[in-house]
Order: structure tokens, then C-alpha cells, then sequence
């Protein structure tokens, strides 16, 4: 409703500025059309009392000018009618355009602020549930008189495990805030050496998960990126890949590349993605049913937004086949230098 008030303003805008364009350009012409005719119709007049017929014919020079006078008059009628009738049809094509105009300029800012609004409260959701659970725990503790010192400790062990999940999460949107903001530094990043780190990185994970990790395919190729975020990206996917398996399954990365691009495929025996749920994982906090009950995975759905906005800060892409109780594909494609 306010946008809608917002486009009206906007086209109000345009228009105006449209009209006055067009009433200066209307009012010159008829300005300059008028002094020319006035011109040309007295030049036979002028003719008549300075040439040799002077003296001769001074009637026909007064009627002449009479009816110079009514010809001038007609045209400057006709001209002023013909403005009017064009600024009226501008009047009526540039309410429509400006209209138009005006929506599609806030259309972004309007998805923007929808997307920011959405954000936030997400964001705010996901912050006050461990804060919800600690304040409680800690409000029947200080109720109970008798409180032992065995219970206190637990209370604070969730409480230790609660906090640790607010600095999982407010490391994720700070992550999601930076790589938001896209600016990178680009320098060759060689591909062997960064599956090697990410996969360093998530070895004791998947070793505590008995989670086995295959890579094949030729990753001697450089891309050019940040290191860094390229490793996270990875890392994001990779973590995922365990996270939803069971144990004693097995991951693998494929690496392969032409002369255009190289392609990373990740692909797990894991708890799969329905298909009706496929099109939103790559949302900020967005999180599969799947994933939210039958395995009870902890997550606040943004690593896959993460790892979607650094690909794509690569000009790459990320796409994802799954099947439900079978497993999944991720696949990274990345232009190359
Ligand atoms: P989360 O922290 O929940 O893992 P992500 O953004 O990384 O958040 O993933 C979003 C959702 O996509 C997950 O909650 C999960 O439902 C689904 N998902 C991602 N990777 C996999 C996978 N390898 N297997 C099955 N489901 C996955």
C-alpha cells in the first residue's frame, strides 16, 4: 500500500516533468510559428507600398492586409488547437508510461525490503530460541530452593550448548552479511589444493560419523577467486554431505574440467531432498522437513545461501539433484581464468 502510494508519487513525477518539457516545447513553437506567419503574410503587403505599384492599387493593399489579418488569425487558432490536442494525447501516453515507469523503478527497492523484512525476522526467530530455552532453564532453576549442585551443572552444560549454537548462528549471518556485500579479492586458486583443505577440514566429522571420503578426477586446474571463500563454500557442502548420511556411507568429489570450466560433484548415500522441497533449499533458512525431524540434524538453513552467493560471486553456478532416501548431487561449476 505504501509502494502503491510510492509509484503514484514517483509517476506524479515523471509526468510533471514530461508536461513541462512538452508545454516549453508547445509554447516555442507556437511562439515562433506565429512571428514567422506574421512575417510572410505582411511581406506581400510590404511589396505592395514600397514597389512600383505603389499609389495604384490602395484598396487592394487594404483589403490584402484585411485579409492577411484573418488568415493569421485562423492559423494562430488552428496552431493553438493542434498544441493543445498533442499536449492532451501526451498528457494521457506519458500517465500511463510514467505510471509504468514508476513500478518498474520500485519494484526492486519493493523486493529488497520484502527480503530484508523476511530476513529479519528469521533471523530474530532463529536468535530467541536458544535464548528462549536458556532464560527458561535458568528461571525453573532459581525457583526450585533445593537445587543441587549436580543440577546446576547440567543447567549450565545446556546452557554452554545453547550459546554455542547463538555463535554458530551469528557466525553464519556475519558470513552471510560479508559475502553479501561482493567484493572479493581474485587471485588463481588451484583446485587440488583446495578440495585437499576442505576435505582436511571436515575430516574429523566424517571420521566421528565413520563417514568415508573419496576424491577422483583431475583437479590440476586454477580458477580465479578468493581462496578462502571458495574453501568455505566447498566445506559447506562437504559438512552437509555428512551431516545428512548415515553412518558407514560413503562421499565422494568428482572434479572434472573442460576448456570453459571446471566441475566439483559431491555426492552422498545420504537422507536425499523431496522434489517439492529441492527448489527452496538454497533459501536463507530454509530447512527440509526431512532434516528437521525424522534425522534431527542441528542447522539454521543459511550454509547452502552462503555457499550459493560465493559461487555465484565466481560467476558460477550450483545445482542439486537428490533423491529422497537415496542420496544427493551437488554440483559446483566455475569458469575458469
Ligand atoms: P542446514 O544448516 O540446515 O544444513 P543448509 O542451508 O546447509 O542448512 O541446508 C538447507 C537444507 O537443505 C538442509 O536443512 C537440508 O534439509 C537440505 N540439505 C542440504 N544438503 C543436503 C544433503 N546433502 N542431503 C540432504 N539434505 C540436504
Amino acid at each position: 500500500m505504501k509502494l502503491h502510494k510510492g509509484s503514484l508519487k514517483l509517476a506524479g513525477l515523471y509526468l510533471t516533468i514530461i508536461m513541462f518539457i512538452s508545454l516549453f516545447f508547445s509554447v516555442s513553437i507556437y511562439e515562433l510559428s506565429t512571428r514567422e506567419l506574421d512575417r510572410g503574410l505582411k511581406r506581400p503587403a510590404a511589396v505592395l507600398e514600397d514597389g512600383p505599384l505603389r499609389g495604384i492599387v490602395r484598396e487592394t493593399r487594404e483589403a490584402l492586409k484585411q485579409e492577411n489579418e484573418a488568415i493569421y488569425q485562423e492559423a494562430k487558432n488552428r496552431i493553438s488547437e493542434r498544441l493543445v490536442f498533442t499536449n492532451a494525447i501526451i498528457l494521457i501516453a506519458a500517465g500511463f508510461l510514467s505510471y509504468y515507469l514508476a513500478v518498474r523503478t520500485l519494484k526492486p527497492i519493493e523486493e529488497a525490503n520484502e527480503s530484508l523484512e523476511r530476513f529479519t525476522a528469521d533471523a530474530s526467530h532463529e536468535l530467541r530460541t536458544p535464548i528462549s530455552a536458556m532464560q527458561s532453564e535458568i528461571e525453573v532453576a532459581l525457583m526450585n530452593p533445593k537445587l543441587k549442585l549436580s543440577e546446576s551443572k547440567a543447567i549450565l552444560q545446556s546452557n554452554l550448548e545453547e550459546l554455542a549454537k547463538l555463535t554458530a548462528l551469528s557466525d553464519g549471518l556475519l558470513k552471510l552479511a560479508r559475502v553479501g556485500n561482493g567484493s572479493l579479492p581474485r587471485q588463481p586458486v588451484n583446485m587440488r589444493g583446495l578440495i585437499k583443505s576442505s576435505v582436511k577440514d571436515i575430516e574429523s566429522s566424517a571420521k566421528s560419523r565413520k563417514v568415508a571420503i573419496k576424491v577422483s578426477g583431475n583437479s590440476d586446474i586454477s580458477v580465479l577467486g578468493d581462496k578462502s571463500s571458495l574453501a568455505e563454500a566447498l566445506k559447506i557442502i562437504l559438512d552437509n554431505a555428512i551431516k545428512y548420511s548415515p553412518e558407514k556411507s560413503e562421499v565422494e568429489v568428482r572434479v572434472s574440467h573442460n576448456q570453459k570450466q571446471v566441475t566439483i560433484k559431491v555426492q552422498d548415500q545420504g537422507i536425499g531432498i523431496k522434489a517439492t522441497e529441492l527448489p527452496y533449499i538454497f533459501e536463507r533458512f530454509y530447512r527440509a522437513d526431512s532434516s528437521r525431524s525424522k534425522s534431527k540434524v542441528e542447522g539454521y538453513g543459511i550454509g547452502l545461501a552462503i555457499a550459493k552467493n560465493i559461487i555465484e560471486l565466481h560467476r558460477g553456478t550450483i545445482s542439486v539433484v537428490s533423491e529422497p532416501e537415496q542420496g544427493s548431487i551437488f554440483t559446483v561449476k566455475l569458469p575458469l581464468s
